[in-house]
């Protein structure tokens, strides 16, 4: 008989529900009824699935209140937080069905000169069957970023959240069957990496991978052995640079939200600040000022860790600091509770120390000063990390935004690049490859087909065993006169 396990409330430890323990057959079984949901998914064609995926919209958009009350109770976030995160991932959902035959419909393309006796044609097919692994941290707008544009490309999905957050997937795919019964094109499997692991090796036709760097390496190496291809979105430590032109109030503001809301548990949430010199410390007041608002406590801005094992990196990261040096400003090693962290502000941080380096993924932040926005960049750009960044200046922002290695950037205000359902969103380096929303979010779970069609023959046919030397200096000819001469560019 199968096993189950158990999801907790982490802020009370009340059990949340009781899930299986999906193994290997019962992954290959869900994956086995999702390739024949695939075919009759895919043969939709984008208008129809576009209005069943619509219809789930709506479902979703109706229950919002279920959606984020359940999300609450297994991650421990305010509830208003989850609804907020629900609502965003409900916008993409929206997006994606809509926007997916535009990008990835059928459409022709110039065919060039030398083969302008043909047609050309591009179009984006479904790849089958996407296995998607999420975090708990976000436990909907996350693994919705791979599934509705999955879906949207006609597709059909096995999901496998995690262990922490597995009755938020139960829910999506239950809601999902009730807008669009009879045909399983979203299921989803439960347990621990074990289960994850037994869906890489499933053999479905990609995996869209959201977690921790580590596993990314591990399900990276188990996709390697049967060539399936994986898109890996994975942690972050993203900066906020602040310039001496900044709004401060506002870069205060984001600093704060961006490090300490969802008790600092997000993927492109606020880790370090390089702040100019010159405002350093009317910034660092104000994020003080801030910062001192905010209570984790139920009933909080920010509520528990959600991942028990989660607190001793937070210490440990804290402990690191401030035995090198550094100084807690606001919280401290004393900050780190049994199921809740309090707001820690860390200054004079040695750029090596772990909080600097590594993801703490808690609610604190290091705050740095440098004496210019070159030196900012660069210590920005030190990180093997490259997620999300943040900008605040008034007249530089955007300029800065392109020389920080990072997949995003958000000028003047913070993550905002997250809820733009256009924009991609990935990272590069530890971070991760691939992206997930936008129109390369839909290409991501896509093959390209090309279709050359012959309209006419040629008078000169490259093609052919019949060729003759008159064809072969022809067509010398013809590439000398196209491609001979370094033409002159009109003048930008
Ligand atoms: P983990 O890497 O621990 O787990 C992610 C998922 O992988 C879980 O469903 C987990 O299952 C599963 N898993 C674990 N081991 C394996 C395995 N061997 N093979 C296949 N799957 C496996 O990450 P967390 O859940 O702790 O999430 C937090 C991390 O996610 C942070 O690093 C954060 O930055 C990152 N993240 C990245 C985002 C991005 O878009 N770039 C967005 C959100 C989070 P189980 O939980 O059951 O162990």
């Amino acid at each position: 008989m199968t096993s189950r396990f158990e999801s907790l409330d982490p802020a009370t430890g009340d059990v949340v529900g009781t899930h299986p323990v999906d193994g290997q057959a019962e992954v290959d079984r869900a994956v086995g009824a999702a390739f024949e949901a695939a075919t009759w998914w895919s043969a939709l064609g984008f208008h129809e699935r576009q209005e069943h995926l619509d219809r789930w919209k709506g479902v979703l958009a109706r229950r919002l209140g279920q959606l984020a009350a359940l999300m609450h109770d297994e991650t421990g976030k305010p509830y208003a937080d989850a609804q907020l995160e629900a609502g965003l991932a409900i916008d993409h959902l929206g997006w994606a069905a809509k926007h997916a035959q535009k990008v990835l419909g059928r459409r022709r393309v110039s065919p060039g000169l030398l083969m302008a006796n043909h047609a050309a044609y591009v179009e984006y097919q479904p790849l089958g069957v996407v296995g998607v692994i999420g975090p708990w941290n976000y436990p909907a707008f996350t693994p919705m970023g791979s599934i509705a544009y999955a879906l949207a490309a006609g597709n059909a999905v096995v999901f496998k959240p995690s262990e922490f957050t597995p009755g938020v997937g139960r829910w999506l795919a239950d809601s999902f069957a009730e807008a669009v019964p009879g045909h399983p094109v979203l299921q989803v499997v439960t347990g621990f990496g074990e289960t994850g692991a037994a869906l890489c090796r499933s053999g479905v036709n990609k995996v869209a991978f959201t977690g921790s760097t580590a596993t990314g390496k591990r399900v990276m190496a188990a996709c390697a052995e049967s060539l399936t291809p994986v898109v890996i979105e994975a942690g972050g430590k993203d900066v906020l640079v602040v310039d001496e032109d900044a709004d401060l109030d506002a870069a205060a503001d984001a600093a704060v939200w961006g490090a300490m809301s969802n008790a600092g548990q997000t993927c492109t949430g606020v880790e370090r600040v390089y702040v100019h010199e010159r405002v350093h410390d009317e910034f660092v007041a104000g994020v003080l000022a801030r910062a001192r608002e905010v209570r984790a406590e139920p009933g909080g801005q920010i509520g528990p860790i959600t991942m028990p094992s989660q607190l001793d990196v937070i210490r440990d990261h804290i402990d690191d600091a401030t035995q090198r040096g550094g100084q807690a400003l606001l919280g401290g090693p004393d900050a780190v509770g049994e199921a809740y962290v309090q707001p820690t502000v860390l200054v004079d941080v040695p750029e090596d120390s772990r909080a600097v380096t590594d993801e703490t993924f808690g609610p604190t932040v290091t705050i740095a000063k440098v004496a210019s926005m070159d030196e900012a960049v660069s210590r920005a750009n030190a990180s093997r990390y490259a997620l999300g960044a943040t900008v605040f200046s008034r007249r530089r922002g955007v300029e800065l935004a392109r020389r920080i290695r990072s997949g995003m950037a958000s000028v003047n205000s913070v993550i905002s690049f997250a809820a733009i359902p256009s924009l991609p969103f990935g990272g590069v380096g530890d971070s991760g490859f691939g992206r997930i929303h936008g129109p390369d979010g839909l290409r991501e779970f896509a093959n390209p087909k090309s279709v050359a069609v012959q309209r006419f023959k040629a008078p000169l046919t490259l093609t052919t065993f019949t060729r003759t030397a008159k064809d072969d200096s022809l067509f010398a000819q013809l590439i000398t006169m196209l491609h001979g001469r370094t033409p002159t560019l009109p003048k930008r």
